[in-house]
């Protein structure tokens, strides 16, 4: 395995409104305070959000933070990514996160679907090594997997057309994260394995979203969780409490550093950043 450096970073989505935007500044000014390696911000893959992930990029960009825009081909033909790419790199943005993409329902065959491994090898070919391309990658496995190994074998397709590390779906179980990095390991795969980390602010929310996206929440995760009824204030405090302690052990388990979906919210992600001394870390 290459050498671990610790990275923090934070991921944002573009909003759909002006308040969101507005609410999205005040979040981008507090958690640049906290000096995160960088922030993200995700795309629509059926390029419903392709200038809001622009415009978000590139303004927080100007206002001094380091940006990696995801980007995938969802709709959009090779003519847009290309210029989306020189937009970028004539800005000054060195990093991306290439991705397939979730299209959305009601897209279905309208879109064209191409794999991330084919968008880190378009990157590459279009725009050489100017950007580090980080990808997504699952350590309780992608829900449209047929097998661990499979997955894993399309993982390794991603690095080896460019790749120069990954960020993983969230989880809350280390071992599942060690277990895949041993397996990435044994198939060869050296590139550093960031561990996305999911604050926990809304249990109905994060259910959902966690059978959409093959996220395992442990049982009495979820129990203790679903006791917390009405009780946002102290359901948000636990999942700090849940959140700092599976970051310490990934740490300390050797985990190169963390990605953390803020959700747009801030106060999870600045307690759990100070509870660890994270900006001591970098
Ligand atoms: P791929 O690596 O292309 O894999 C997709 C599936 O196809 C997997 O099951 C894989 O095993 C399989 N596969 C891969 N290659 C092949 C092949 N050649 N032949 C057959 N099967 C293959 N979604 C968004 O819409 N926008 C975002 O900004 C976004 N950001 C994300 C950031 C992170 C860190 C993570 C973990 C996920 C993110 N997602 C985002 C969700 C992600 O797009 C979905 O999980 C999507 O379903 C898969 O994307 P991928 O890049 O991992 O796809």
């Amino acid at each position: 395995m290459e050498t671990p450096t610790q990275k923090f970073s934070i991921e944002f989505f573009p909003p759909r409104t002006e308040v969101g935007e507005a609410k999205l500044d005040k979040v981008h000014e507090d958690l640049a305070k906290l000096n995160p390696d960088f922030f993200s911000v995700t795309y629509g893959a059926g390029g419903s959000t392709r200038d809001g992930t622009r415009q978000i990029v590139l303004r927080y960009h100007e206002a001094g933070s380091t940006l990696a825009p995801h980007l995938s081909f969802g709709g959009s033909g090779e003519d847009d990514i290309r210029q989306l790419l020189a937009e970028y790199k004539s800005a000054g943005i060195k990093s991306l996160v290439a991705l397939r993409g979730d299209i959305p329902s009601g897209m279905g065959s309208a879109v064209q679907h191409r794999y991330a491994n084919e968008l880190v090898e378009f990157i590459r070919k279009e725009t050489g090594d100017h950007f580090h391309i980080d990808v997504a990658c699952y350590p309780e496995i992608h829900p449209e997997s047929s097998s661990y190994a499979s997955d894993v074998e399309f993982f390794k397709r991603k690095v080896d057309a460019g790749a120069n590390s990954a960020i993983t779906q969230y989880f809350y179980n280390a071992d599942a994260y060690y277990r895949f990095v041993d397996y990435c390991q044994d198939a060869g795969i050296t590139i550093p394995i960031y561990p996305g980390i999911m604050p926990i602010t809304n249990y109905a929310n994060l259910a959902r979203f966690s059978t959409n996206c093959g996220a395992e929440i442990p049982r009495w995760l979820a129990k203790r969780l679903d006791g917390f009824g009405d009780d946002i204030e102290g359901l948000r405090r636990f999942g700090i409490d849940v959140a700092s302690e599976l970051c310490e052990e990934l740490l300390l388990g050797g985990a190169p550093g963390l990605h953390f979906y803020s959700m747009n919210l801030s106060n999870s992600v600045t307690q759990i950043w100070n509870d660890l001394s994270l900006s001591e870390r970098q």
